[in-house]
């Protein structure tokens, strides 16, 4: 039983009723428990409070996520394109009224109960919400999302001219694993033609957001943009310097691991070199596919997670009985993949564009570990202890992939050894990519000043640094220090970018783990996903029994175990 929240009876994902918020409603209650909240005479009264706020944001929650959902999932459907646009214009409002619930809990004259009920971190929270926040800086927000937007806009823009067809940057994707040389030559240099085409913009883009978050940072006391990037991703635990130690373990331990896979990728496909128009085809036989159509994959799946354990049976069996997934390219479907949430109804949603490649499963697997989280920890009393923060949430889902490891024949049959060693070996590959978009933009905001060609020459050297073995051949763009303007974390979100291999160390610890016994990684993941957010990482980390990223000797106990897997495996045979 639950008496603390208003939970509506569970519907098919189709049935759940959509109703446009009442924004001046909103504020009268909110504005009414808001009295309650300040008035009260007991730590009871205050709890009851929070309960009620919670219940509206619940309540508002469930609305926009069944809008964005629905509006991805046809973007062409009038009715939910004029909703969302209706939320991105009431968004800042609500946010705002949240704000000022949390000035009064930090204030409350019973904070020392609250915190014994609810713990610290929704305090630590809510005060960095605060430090990040002054009226002051309102219209420099509203330009930087501007900028933002442009970026975006730009990239889904492009059209780009190839082999007679106009394609977007996504279509040409698949082109650049093509088996032929020619094939993914071409697509790859009319990939970055594109890029090399928009320099001066994408240049000027970035320029006005590095320095109008450089004066966001000043205005509101920071010494530079470094820190606040830090608040903004509520990073209550670590700091830059610590962050600068774990890459430093990535560059010593992983960087050896991943040139030599370089070298093994060029050997299979017999190739003096693998220069840039070769990364993305992994084998001369091409890359592995699921072995049967969408339905069929969602079929194995559930096989999967009934045999996983009794927890992903229920609920794996709950999500398709409800209809809360939406996995096949459908007309007018927004691209990518991603999991939410329903508040009101206590569950998770899963989206994605199946599209007949290995990444099928892995985004399944993938968004099916943030689902089973937010599953887990749904009966939460406060909203924010449902998700934790980003760099935990991956590891949920990270990990999930690689748990889900003694199922892949389901899906693969004879091509399972090549999905597993593309994974693994993906995986660590990624990891001084990671390094990479992390240390460039340490660099970047700690000069600001510095110019376009300047940042560019940088983001080279530090490339090198850490993929010593790349070739641009001719390519002078990418020679130029140009690669990055592709990575949309550096313009959307900064800093948020080495939280994913933060995620994929743990993540690796957990498969390492469940290779010696599965019985204990299971039990350890499972409290982890319990926890949602209701713990800051690290601590989130101790629960379950995961070492610190950031202490030395960390990456050490999971390279040796992946070289030997990957070792084991013939893949020049694959
Ligand atoms: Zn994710």
């Amino acid at each position: 039983m639950d008496k603390t929240t208003t939970v509506k009876a569970l519907v098919n994902f189709k049935d759940m009723p959509y109703e446009r918020p009442d924004l001046e409603k909103i504020e009268k209650d909110f504005h009414a428990v808001l009295g309650k909240f300040k008035e009260a005479q007991s730590f009871e009264e205050q709890i009851e409070a929070i309960d009620e706020v919670q219940n509206i944001a619940r309540s508002y929650m469930t609305m926009e996520s069944l809008c964005s959902v629905r509006h991805t999932i046809d973007t062409r459907d009038e009715f939910y394109d004029k909703e969302q646009s209706y939320f991105d214009e009431i968004g800042p409002a609500f946010t705002k009224m949240t704000s000022e619930f949390g000035v009064e809990m930090l204030k409350s004259k019973f904070r020392p109960e609250l915190e014994k009920e609810f713990g610290k971190h929704i305090f630590d929270l809510t005060e960095l919400k605060l430090k990040i926040f002054s009226p002051e800086i309102i219209e420099d927000l509203q330009e930087e999302n501007k900028l933002v937007s442009k970026y975006s806009k730009l990239i889904a823009s492009a059209q780009i001219d190839f082999q007679g067809e106009k394609k977007t940057l996504s279509q040409l994707t698949p082109l650049t694993q093509d088996k032929d040389r020619e094939v993914r030559k071409s697509a790859a240099k009319a990939y970055w033609s594109f890029f090399a085409e928009n320099e001066a913009e994408l240049d000027k883009i970035y320029d006005d957001l590095v320095k109008l978050r450089t004066k966001i940072a000043k205005k509101l006391g920071y010494k530079n943009f470094v820190q606040l990037g830090y608040d903004r991703m509520n990073r209550t635990e670590y700091n830059a310097e610590m962050v600068a130690n774990y890459r430093k373990q990535l560059y010593e331990q992983v960087v050896p691991i991943a040139q030599k896979l370089k070298a093994r990728q060029a050997k299979r496909l017999k190739l003096d070199k693998v220069y840039y128009y070769d990364t993305a085809l992994k084998y001369l036989t091409g890359n592995a596919v699921p072995q049967g159509e969408p339905e069929w994959i969602i079929e194995q799946a559930k096989k999967m997670y009934s045999e996983l354990s009794p927890e992903t049976d229920e609920f794996f069996s709950m999500m398709t009985k409800y209809g809360l997934m939406d996995l096949l390219s459908t007309p007018g479907k927004r691209a990518g993949g991603y999991c939410t949430g329903f508040p009101d109804y206590k569950v998770p949603f899963i989206f994605a564009n199946f599209n007949k490649t290995q990444h099928d499963v892995e985004v399944m697997t993938h968004e099916a570990g943030h689902a089973f989280q937010v599953y887990q920890s749904r009966n939460a009393r406060l909203l924010e202890y449902v998700w934790p923060t980003l760099e935990a949430c991956e590891i949920h889902s990270m990990s999930m992939e690689l748990l889900t490891w003694p199922w892949m024949e389901l899906f693969f049959k004879d091509q399972t050894s090549k999905f597993k060693f593309t994974h693994l070996s993906g995986t660590l590959e990624f990891l001084p990519y990671g390094a990479t978009v992390d240390e460039f933009q340490h660099w970047v905001y700690e000069n600001p000043e510095a110019t376009p060609a300047e940042r560019k020459a940088k983001w080279h050297e530090i490339e090198m640094k850490y993929n010593p073995s790349i070739d641009y051949e001719d390519n002078d763009y990418l020679k130029r220090g140009g690669f990055w303007m592709k990575q949309g974390h550096i313009f959307q979100v900064p800093f948020y970018y080495i939280d994913y291999t933060l995620a994929q160390v743990c993540a690796l610890q957990f498969w390492v783990k469940a290779n010696n016994d599965r019985k204990v990684a299971w039990e350890d993941y499972l409290r982890l996903c319990r926890a949602g957010g209701s713990r800051p990482f690290l601590e989130l980390l101790k629960l379950a029994n995961i070492k610190n990223p950031f202490e030395d000797g960390c990456i050490e106990s999971i390279t040796p175990e992946c070289e030997k897997f990957l070792d084991s495996i013939e893949d020049e045979k694959l």
